[in-house]
């Protein structure tokens, strides 16, 4: 049609009641005559009897939304109307086709998923009128698309030409300027389409049964059309149209083995996209696996091939690489979006950082730092499509708002970083990363879980066991482990006995010795307690040593400042709690000094690890003093929990519930449970309480005895079990 001249059409909007039969109001427009139908209220059998009237020699019905909305409400109403027999044009299923790029959310934002319908003061003639500027909007949009994928889209969507199809056939046919294409002409054109786009033999197949897709392939060449970039496909189509994602997918995510096909061979290609995204000639070769292939790469492998990965990698060995390069690709590929859980809240910032100094913009982080408005931005970012990889705390899944976001988009994987929080044999357990497992079933729903992938530097059996037993359980997958083991053979370690009273100077000997003023490079001294980290601190800079101290009461600031003057070399030694560490990449650390025993074999790898990243020598002294020994197995014990604390703080909150009458759902902070611990089951220690009444309601939530409500600041919420 000539977009001056108005559609001989009516344009139709209805208002329905909570319950979703009930019609509210109505309004029917037609742009050619000029007449048009309002009403509210009372009396709505009378308005719905002129609707005939009004729509008389109209050639097919408009709506946003009007196939899956207003025309079943109106057929259940009234099932003799005249209007139902007309052909219906749908601008929402239009939508997507004619501005398949992001640029355009603005834009049309109230248009993409029928929801001018809802949340503002319903004005029904407004949105029937608004609806016809959209056609019209839409008549524009789609001239600007290629002929194929015009000739294309034509066939696709009037499969009934000259039946319930014919409005949209003659819509296309002005478009066009042409006829509805022949099959053989449209097929040529799908085909011209997915030429270098898609895989050569899966595009082969889907052009051979085209027509049996209809709509959803018409998505499907849409989203093709400006791949690569940030655009997504609306929820609403994903769940209409689940053809549409898996075509894509199809062709671009599922690599076939024909060594001709251009696609698969360039973008199937583990060291290719390593290159493609980091511009890195090829893997890290160590460490191996048994055939000497680098494991870095078969983790890649494995994880872009789909298949759910355990991989352990000592700590700087590059695991980070792991998850990015699979999240990368599949991003460009597919347009997933790849959820990165991590407990390094205070790190993820960098790591974006990292990668967009690298020119990769397409990562966000959202955690408890952010302010108000950084969080909005970046909630915006991955809701419009722009984030391939998103990092976040797992706490962060018990807010509705990020839920509501991740709702908006394909998940393509779950990533968890440092696993072994998942563990609770290990000693960095989160209640938290236990909640992951169940989120992601309940969020899959009867669709096919996507990828996990789990990264840890902890090879600890028990640990890997609990890992694997717990996705197994939940998910029903089975993780395959890739074990880097953590051995490095550029660290040679040595122990040193000492006293109380010896100790200071020693660490400042083997300073002396170990790193002398001529050799580049830092040092950490790890202390078991704050205080101590002080100490030495103070010991050393009198030693003209330049040193300071990390320690998780330090402010943020202060920290941050800390960790920078270290890896910038500016500071030579640093003595910390094992607070610092996690995460940090200072390649140089020459030498890692255990002041204190550490409080488990598994701790103290992981810390002297941090030694010797960039593969040069490096040394671990621990000093060792008996008393010390005694006074660590004291602390280990007072971060443990014992079966009868955790049944105090069930206890505690059945007490708490009944005198709250909270009717199960409870919600308290861990010093009011605490308060309502009657029989004083819960061995008291200030700083340690809220992390143990958290870890203690993981624990009864692991038996089935409550289940945790979504995640409110200091509040603890959950529903017990009677
Ligand atoms: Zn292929």
């Amino acid at each position: 049609m000539d977009p001056i001249s108005p559609p001989r059409c009516l344009s139709l909007d209805l208002e329905v009641g909570k319950d979703g039969g009930h019609i509210r109001a109505l309004a029917a427009v037609r742009p050619d005559t000029g007449r048009r139908l309002v009403h509210s209220g009372r009396g709505m059998a009378n308005a719905l009897a002129k609707l005939d009237d009004v729509a008389n020699g109209a050639s097919f019905v408009l709506g946003h939304n009007l196939i899956a909305f207003d025309l079943p409400i109106l057929r259940a109403a009234k099932p003799d109307l005249r209007l139902l027999k007309l052909p219906a044009v749908d601008t929402l299923r239009l939508n997507p086709l004619a501005f398949p790029r992001n640029p355009y959310h603005g834009l049309v934002k109230h248009y993409q998923d029928g929801g001018f319908k809802r949340g503002r003061v319903n004005d029904p003639e407004m949105d029937a009128r608004l609806t016809l500027r959209l056609f019209g909007d839409q008549h524009k949009g789609l001239g600007s698309a290629s002929p194929d994928l015009l000739a294309a889209w034509h066939w696709l969507c009037t499969p009934e030409p000259a039946g319930v199809d014919r409005a949209l056939n003659d819509f296309f046919s002005q478009v066009r300027e042409a006829r509805r294409p022949a099959q053989a002409e449209a097929k040529v054109a799908i085909q011209r389409m997915f030429r270098d786009t898609t895989c050569t033999l899966y595009g082969r197949e889907v052009v051979a049964n085209a027509g049996r897709f209809g709509w959803a392939l018409a998505y499907a060449l849409a989203w093709l059309s400006v791949a690569g970039g940030n655009s997504v496909m609306p929820p609403w189509v994903r769940h209409q149209f689940p053809d549409a994602g898996r075509l894509v997918r199809r062709l671009r995510d599922s690599a076939c083995t024909d060594p001709a096909c251009g696609w698969c061979r360039e973008h199937h290609d583990a060291r290719k996209e390593l290159n493609r995204w980091f511009g890195f000639e090829g893997f890290r070769p160590e460490p191996a696996d048994a055939t000497g292939h680098p494991l870095q790469q078969a983790i890649v492998e494995e994880a872009m091939a789909g298949n759910p990965v355990l991989g352990i990698l000592p700590t700087g060995t590059g695991k980070s690489l792991c998850y990015q390069i699979p999240a990368l690709s599949r991003y460009d590929k597919t347009g997933a979006l790849t959820v990165v859980i991590s407990p390094l809240v205070a790190l993820m910032a960098d790591q974006v950082a990292g990668l967009e100094e690298r020119g990769i913009g397409c990562c966000a982080t959202i955690n408890g730092l952010l302010s108000m408005p950084e969080r909005a931005a970046a909630l915006d970012r991955v809701r419009l499509g722009d984030v391939g990889i998103l990092l976040i705390s797992p706490e962060q899944l018990r807010s509705r708002t990020v839920r509501r976001v991740l709702d908006q988009r394909e998940i393509g994987a779950w990533v968890l970083d440092e696993a072994h929080c998942l563990s609770r044999w290990g000693h960095e357990f989160r209640p938290d990363y236990r909640y992951v497992g169940r989120f992601i079933r309940e969020k899959a729903g009867d669709g096919p879980v996507p990828q996990v992938l789990c990264l840890t530097a902890t090879a600890k059996p028990d640990v890997i066991d609990d890992i694997a037993r717990h996705f197994r359980e939940e998910l029903d997958i089975e993780l395959r482990v890739f074990d880097g083991g953590t051995e490095r053979a550029n660290l040679t370690f040595a122990v040193v006995p000492t006293t109380g009273g010896e100790k200071f100077t020693h660490i400042h000997q083997i300073l002396m010795s170990d790193l002398p003023p001529e050799v580049p490079g830092g040092a950490i001294v790890y202390c078991a307690t704050r205080q101590q980290t002080e100490d030495v601190a103070e010991f050393l800079q009198a030693k003209q040593v330049a040193a300071d101290r990390f320690h998780a009461g330090l402010p943020p600031e202060t920290k941050k400042e800390v960790q920078r003057r270290f890896i910038g070399g500016e500071l030579r030694a640093i003595a910390a709690t094992n607070a610092f560490g996690m995460g940090i990449d200072k390649p140089d650390v020459r030498l890692v000094i255990h002041a204190d025993i550490p409080g488990s074999l598994e701790n103290y790898l992981q810390e002297a690890g941090r030694a010797g990243r960039d593969r040069a020598a490096a040394r671990c002294v621990l000093l060792y003093a008996t008393d010390d020994v005694e006074r660590q197995f004291g602390m280990s014990a007072r971060s443990r929990l014992s079966r009868e604390e955790i049944h105090g703080i069930l206890r505690a909150l059945r007490n708490l519930d009944r005198k709250k009458r909270f009717s199960g759902d409870v919600v308290a902070t861990a010093g009011e449970i605490l308060g309502e611990d009657e029989d004083k089951a819960f061995e008291r220690d200030s700083a340690t309480d809220d992390t143990r009444v958290r870890t203690a309601v993981a624990w009864l939530e692991e038996s089935e005895l409550l289940t945790r409500g979504n995640y409110s600041g200091p509040f603890l919420t959950m529903c017990l079990v009677a």
